[in-house]
Order: C-alpha cells, then sequence, then structure tokens
C-alpha cells in the first residue's frame, strides 16, 4: 500500500491527512480483507463542518417557510452568497461539491421573483443538460407548493394544450438547450409574454456543456439573449456546475456574460476514505500474448457484494446501461451463494427506465429495502440520492469533477464513509491509480468548449438570422469569427446581406442545420432488416468502423450482426445474432497539415498546433473470438475514404536527434501516440474518443518523425489546442505512465489502444520512453 504524502492542493478535500493505521472503518477493512495487494492508495478526507447563515432579507416569506417545511432549517454561505449576487443583478456560477446544495442558490431569488407574478416579478428560465433531471426537478417545485408559482415543463414530450398553457402562464420554465434551439427561439413571437418578462436564466449542471455540445449551447444562449433584447429583457445567468477549475472562465464562454463564480463550500460532509484499487492480472492472454487484466466490472461486483454483506448501503457506478446490468446480476449471483434474502437487495439503475422505475428504486433504495445498485451515470445528473455508505467507481469516469460527483454520493448526514476508484485496463487508469497525486494533489479540470469554431457558428448565425435580421451590432454577440462566417454564409447564399442586414433566404427551418448533440452530419439509424425497427444511431464519424458490412454490434445488451451499410439513406441493416467473436475495424489515416497557428521549439524539437486535414479509410475488419482475444480471421472492406477538416497538435523530432534507430521509429513513435490520446483527457476532459491520432516516422508535410494528435470533430472542439497549452505537463505524464507499467513489452495499461486502426502494430514501449526523453529535455513549462 502507497501513502501519499503531498499536501492536498484541493480546497474540499483540506485537511486531508496521511493513513497511517489499517483503514479505520469496518467497512472499508471488509472491503480490503484479503485483498490488500490490491489497494494502490488510500486518502483519507477529513470532515467538514457546514456554515449556516441567516435567510436573506428580500426572500419571499412564503417561500422562506416552505423551504423550512422542506427540512430547510437555513441556507448555507455559499447558497446565500449565490442567490443574493443573482438577486442584485449579477450573473452567478456556484461551482461547489455534490450534495451541497446548489438548487437553492437559484430558487431563492427565481421563487422570489416568481410570488410577484410574471410581469412584477419575472420569469424564470431553467435548462437542465437531460429531460430526467428536468423533471426531477419540477417534481421538488411541485412538492414545495409555493402558492402563484406556475411551474411547467416544456420538452420534446409535452403535449400542445400543455404548451399553450405554459406560454401563456408559466413563471418558472423547466426545459433543455435542444427544445430553445428548435422550438422556443423560432417562434419567439409566441413566447413574447414570457421573453418580455425573463429575469433569471438556470444553466443547472453547466459543466456537461462541454466539447462541441457546449459549443453549440454557448451559441444558442447567444442566439437567446439577442431575441430578449428584442422583447426588453436583460436576464441574469445563474450556472449551476460541478467543482471545476476557473468556472467564471467557463461559463463566461457559455453565457457571453462576466459571471461571478461562488466556490466556497458551505455545507458539511463527513470524512471519507477514498481507495485506488488494482484488480489483479489474469492468467488469459490478450492482444500479442500480453497478460490482461481481471475485469472491472467483475471486481466491483465483489466490492458491492462485500459492501452489502458488511451492512452498508451502496452503489457502483459504471459507463453503460449493460455494465450496469453485469454488475447488478453478478453481485446478485453472489449475494446468493451467501443469503437468499440478500440477492433481491440489488438492482441495476440506469437511462431509459420510466420515471416512475427510477423513483420507486430511489425510494426502495432511501427506505432500506434496497441496499445496492449497480448505476450508469444518469444518477450523477443532480438525481437525489445522497447519503450511501459507500460508493465503488468502475473506472476513471473522465475527470476529477466526475470523480468528485460521484464520490460525493456516500456519506449519510455527516457519518463517514468510502469510496473506491477500480481502475479499467487502460494507460490512463493505470496511470492514476499508481499516481494518487494526480487525483488528490490537484483541483478539478477547466470545462473546455469553444464557441468560435466556425463549424459550430455557421447554421447559428442562419438561425439567428432566421429569428431576426442580424444587424452590424449583432456580430459581435457571435464572438470574434463571427464577421468571416456572415462573408461565408453570404458567398454561399445562405444569408443575404441588405442595407438592414443579413436575412435568412432559404426555405426551411435554419436550425435544423445545426445539430447540437451530434458531430456533423445525420445520424447512421440502425435498423432490423427483418421487421423495420429502429433500434438506435450511431454518430456519423463512428459508422464506417462500428456498422461496416459483417460488424458485430451490441445496443443495450442485445448482439446484431450488420447485413448492409447505405452510407447514401445513413442506415444500416442488421438482424439479431448469436456469434462467439467481436469485430475491430483497421483503417489507414493520412493527416495533411493546412496551417500552423501556433508554434514552440524545444531544443531540435517542435511543437505545433493549427488546421489540419484527416483523411481515414476502413479497410479491413478482424473478427477475434470473445474471451481469449484470438484472431480467427480478417475480411477486407470497400468503403469510401472519410475527410474531417479539424485542429491538431503535433510534435517533430529531425533525424540527427532521434535517441533509436530508423527501423525501431515507427514502433516508438506508434506507442508514445497511443498512451499520450490515452492521458490526454487527464488534461483536457474530453474522452479517449473525442480525438484521434496519427504518428510516422516520416511525414510528407514535415520531412520528419511526427506524432499528430487531432479534434474529432469537425472544426475542432477545443481539445487539441488544451493539449498544445498543457504539452510539457502531458507528455511528462505520457512518459511516466509507460515507465510505471510493469509489463514487459506493451500491453493495454500503457502503449496499446482499443482503437487502434492497425491492430496495435507495430507498438515499441521502449523506443516510445526513449523517443519521449528526446522531446522533453529541453522543454519548457506549459506553453
Ligand atoms: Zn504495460
Ligand atoms: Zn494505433
Amino acid at each position: 500500500m502507497a501513502f501519499n504524502h503531498e499536501p492536498c492542493g484541493l480546497r474540499r478535500l483540506a485537511g486531508a491527512r496521511l493513513l497511517d493505521v489499517p483503514v479505520t472503518s469496518q467497512l472499508s477493512a471488509a472491503l480490503v480483507s484479503g485483498r490488500a495487494d490490491r489497494v494502490t492508495h488510500v486518502q483519507v478526507l477529513a470532515a467538514r463542518d457546514g456554515q449556516p447563515v441567516d435567510w436573506p432579507g428580500w426572500v419571499d416569506p412564503l417561500v422562506r417557510d416552505r423551504l423550512r417545511g422542506a427540512g430547510i432549517a437555513a441556507p448555507w454561505a455559499h447558497q446565500a452568497e449565490a442567490a443574493d449576487l443573482a438577486w442584485s443583478g449579477s450573473s452567478v456560477v456556484v461551482a461547489t461539491g455534490t450534495a451541497s446544495g446548489k438548487s437553492l442558490a437559484y430558487l431563492l431569488p427565481a421563487l422570489t421573483a416568481a410570488r410577484a407574478g410574471r410581469r412584477d416579478g419575472g420569469t424564470t428560465l431553467y435548462l437542465a443538460p437531460t429531460k430526467a433531471l428536468a423533471a426531477d426537478q419540477l417534481r421538488a417545485l411541485d412538492a414545495l407548493g409555493v402558492p402563484d408559482v406556475v411551474a411547467a415543463p416544456y420538452d420534446g414530450d409535452t403535449p400542445v394544450e400543455s404548451r399553450d398553457a405554459a406560454r401563456a402562464h408559466a413563471s418558472y420554465l423547466l426545459t433543455n438547450p435542444d427544445m430553445v434551439h428548435r422550438s422556443l427561439l423560432p417562434r419567439h413571437h409566441r413566447w413574447a409574454g414570457f421573453l418580455r418578462s425573463l429575469r433569471f436564466v438556470v444553466l443547472d449542471e453547466c459543466h456537461t456543456y462541454r466539447g462541441v455540445f457546449g459549443s453549440h449551447v454557448a451559441q444558442v444562449i447567444r442566439r437567446l439573449r439577442r431575441v430578449c433584447a428584442r422583447y426588453g429583457a436583460d436576464p441574469v445567468f445563474i450556472c449551476a456546475s460541478a467543482t471545476a477549475a476557473e468556472p467564471a472562465v467557463s461559463a463566461g464562454r457559455l453565457t457571453g456574460t462576466e459571471p461571478v463564480a461562488v466556490t466556497r463550500e458551505g455545507s458539511p460532509r463527513g470524512e471519507q476514505e477514498f481507495v485506488l484499487w488494482e484488480p489483479p492480472t489474469d492468467a488469459r492472454y490478450g492482444e500479442h500474448g500480453v497478460p490482461v487484466r481481471r475485469s472491472t466490472l467483475a471486481e466491483a461486483a465483489d466490492l458491492l457484494t462485500d459492501a452489502v454483506v458488511a451492512g452498508a448501503r451502496a452503489v457502483a457506478f459504471v459507463r453503460s446501461r449493460r455494465a450496469a446490468e453485469t454488475v447488478a446480476t453478478l453481485a446478485r449471483g453472489k449475494l446468493g451463494e451467501v443469503d437468499g434474502a440478500l440477492a433481491g437487495q440489488v438492482a441495476a439503475y440506469r437511462a431509459g427506465y420510466l420515471p416512475h422505475e427510477r423513483r420507486e428504486l430511489e425510494s426502495a433504495l432511501q427506505a432500506g429495502t434496497l441496499r445496492a445498485v449497480a448505476a450508469t451515470t444518469a444518477l450523477e445528473l443532480g438525481v437525489d440520492i445522497a447519503g450511501l455508505d459507500a460508493v465503488v467507481i468502475a473506472g476513471w469516469p473522465g475527470t476529477r469533477a466526475s470523480l468528485w460527483q460521484q464520490a460525493g454520493r456516500a456519506g449519510r448526514a455527516g457519518r463517514g464513509s468510502v469510496a473506491v476508484l477500480v481502475a479499467n485496463d487502460d494507460p490512463l487508469d493505470h496511470y492514476l491509480v499508481q499516481h494518487p497525486e494526480a487525483i488528490f494533489g490537484q483541483g478539478t479540470e477547466a470545462t473546455v468548449l469553444d464557441p468560435d469554431n466556425p463549424y459550430v457558428l455557421a447554421p447559428h448565425l442562419c438561425a439567428a438570422a432566421q429569428e431576426a435580421p442580424l444587424t452590424d451590432d449583432d456580430v459581435a454577440l457571435f464572438g470574434a469569427s463571427a464577421g468571416d462566417v456572415l462573408s461565408t454564409l453570404v458567398a454561399q447564399r445562405m444569408l443575404r446581406r441588405r442595407a438592414s442586414g443579413w436575412y435568412w433566404v432559404r426555405r426551411g427551418w435554419a436550425h435544423d442545420l445545426a445539430d447540437l448533440r451530434g458531430s456533423g452530419g445525420p445520424l447512421v439509424q440502425l435498423v432490423e432488416g427483418a421487421t423495420g425497427r429502429l433500434l438506435g444511431t450511431v454518430d456519423p464519424a463512428r459508422a464506417h468502423a462500428a456498422v461496416h458490412p459483417g460488424a458485430v454490434y451490441v445496443h443495450q445488451g442485445e448482439t446484431y450482426l450488420v447485413e448492409a451499410l447505405d452510407l447514401d439513406e445513413h442506415v444500416a441493416f442488421v438482424r439479431p445474432a448469436t456469434v462467439d467473436y467481436s469485430t475491430t475495424a483497421r483503417s489507414v489515416t493520412d493527416v495533411r497539415v493546412l496551417d500552423v497557428e501556433r508554434a514552440t521549439s524545444w531544443g531540435a524539437a517542435r511543437l505545433q498546433f493549427g488546421s489540419v486535414e484527416v483523411s481515414s479509410t476502413v479497410v479491413s475488419f478482424l473478427r477475434r473470438r470473445l474471451g481469449s482475444g484470438e484472431v480467427l480471421g480478417e475480411d477486407p472492406l470497400d468503403l469510401p475514404p472519410r475527410e474531417l477538416r479539424t485542429k491538431a497538435v503535433w510534435w517533430t523530432l529531425p533525424d540527427a536527434a532521434l535517441p533509436i534507430a530508423e527501423s525501431e521509429a515507427p514502433g516508438a513513435a506508434h506507442a508514445a501516440e497511443h498512451a499520450a490520446i490515452g492521458l490526454l483527457p487527464l488534461f483536457a476532459t474530453c474522452d479517449r474518443w473525442d480525438i484521434g491520432g496519427l504518428s510516422t516516422a516520416r511525414h510528407p508535410d514535415t520531412g520528419m518523425l511526427t506524432v499528430f494528435v487531432h479534434d474529432g470533430h469537425p472544426g475542432g472542439a477545443g481539445f487539441a489546442e488544451r493539449a498544445y497549452q498543457a504539452a510539457p505537463t502531458w507528455l511528462r505524464a505520457t512518459r511516466r505512465a509507460i515507465v510505471s507499467c510493469s509489463c514487459r513489452a506493451g500491453c493495454p495499461s500503457c502503449v496499446q489502444s482499443p482503437k487502434c486502426g492497425n491492430g496495435n502494430d507495430p507498438l515499441d514501449k521502449a523506443g516510445a520512453v526513449r523517443l519521449l526523453d528526446a522531446l522533453l529535455s529541453d522543454a519548457q513549462l506549459d506553453t
């Protein structure tokens, strides 16, 4: 067991102390018992007292009384501070931990205003990233039952009569950015009464607005502010965020305003033991004969089982619906061996359940008739289950912000709790459980988004012009690149320039041009050939690799075989199948440098950031036996290349500076590329699947060894830019991740990649370390 001697820099963890005795609580002792060799670190996070303050004087007495009736004796300091700022007219972002009660920060001003009526007090527009969260919020408002507050939902399921009533009477409208984009803004004249009185816009869980989706939402909000201004309204933004670095900067980019950040934690929490856990190596063999680790899900199911046996209430967080079912099934089986009655006390809790099903599970968990759930992150998004004893996190959840959100679910009324992070078999997870300072010694990440991306901006400028002609004064609102993008749209005959402004001149709805949650192009539909049933959709960027003819596609736990992919109609036809193999696509990729925007030299090495064109063709696929990974065969495919113009960061080393033989260069560069992509999510709040890469011993545009890491979205999403800024730290962490892996020649924990288009060949682990040493020998601090 390793202990962290570094001082802890995270505010929430202030006072975290070194653990010099065996784990203190019986619960963590029960979890660790017999498996102490799997624990790489234990961190004890100190308890914190709450700081209650008086109710602000301006709060409506009835609102205050109803909140008291709901068990809130007084607000915490951070809630009152944020509410005061919003009431006084300042936009605000409150970025504090899970279960710190951020909702009171917006409920106090919004309900007080709503009590005075639409005209005198003002209306509130509440935006949640998911329908489920908005529904939960509405339920909480209804339970509070403050007289004269007309709260109404507005989403795709809202019937027409209720929409009319909401327009006419709502003082507190609960919806999502998609509805604002598709419905409220294009028909804004029908919402004139509501918008004229709009006083507060609440952006709940606003850290989820990141990457390309976040950039789209930022432009929707700019359109909203412009339309509001036409009705004489200038709403105050109240953003609620998970703990994040620079919340005022991110929320400012999101809203185009200058919000004040409230970050002090005024709510209490109990002590938490945080355990880092690495599953043991399994005897089975993976790609290229390397040992693989025991499955994270099996390990999580064991921990959940032991928590229940020890009498605890627990949740295991997993990445997919299928994984939730798997963990719940495994845990039920194991509990059944101990005591038949216990088996019924574990359930899966995941997205896709109906609201009443979710509520039944939530109340059973709170009542104690259900003791454990295996959950997808549906639970992470604000849904109200705090007060568990143990949280098992199966695999790094992507960001420290998510990690704290999930861990924050444990700890009932100031009581102690345990959190366990079980590492996945990949470079990032392996690095993190071996380097606790990267988790406990760092603040949370900033939320990355880039509203200036011209691919994102263009459709919103069209939509805005259709909502009301764009004037010269409007251009600044949409950011620095708006002028250029408008010229392009005029040249493309999407907009026409007249003396009074820019006009939308096409037929149809301009907002159809923007796909808020997609990544360019129509989604590919998965259709069951025999029945015509629509099973789901696949992102167009992934379609060639995921649903090519012959691909095995797993959808919500069911296995299908793709029979045909119609690229013109964007449909993949599938049939249910039971097969004993999985498929992996192989591809060839080219990257062309279009434009260098920033560059820096580290001795002979050079680091650059700019625009690139990535062309990739899926050329074949491998069939691999399930379990063993043994390759059964390779089948050729005939698919057209896909072209992507995006942003990339790349580094080069001239031949004279190469620390390795020419023949070793391809494998070394390839291994370094994989590990670097694996580690980037730690620095750029992206998913490994949001980015791609290419490495080559000699690139035609640079004439030397080059490694590219590029954004996976048209126009970029801000991730490569972030990588450029953090390059020395990022690449040093990459080197450490490779060095600290105990494998001999490379494994999924260091240099192998699950999404490699070349079947992880060639890879040279030792060469990658020498290459990174040469690259970093003259690296300066972050650029
Ligand atoms: Zn390894
Ligand atoms: Zn690769």
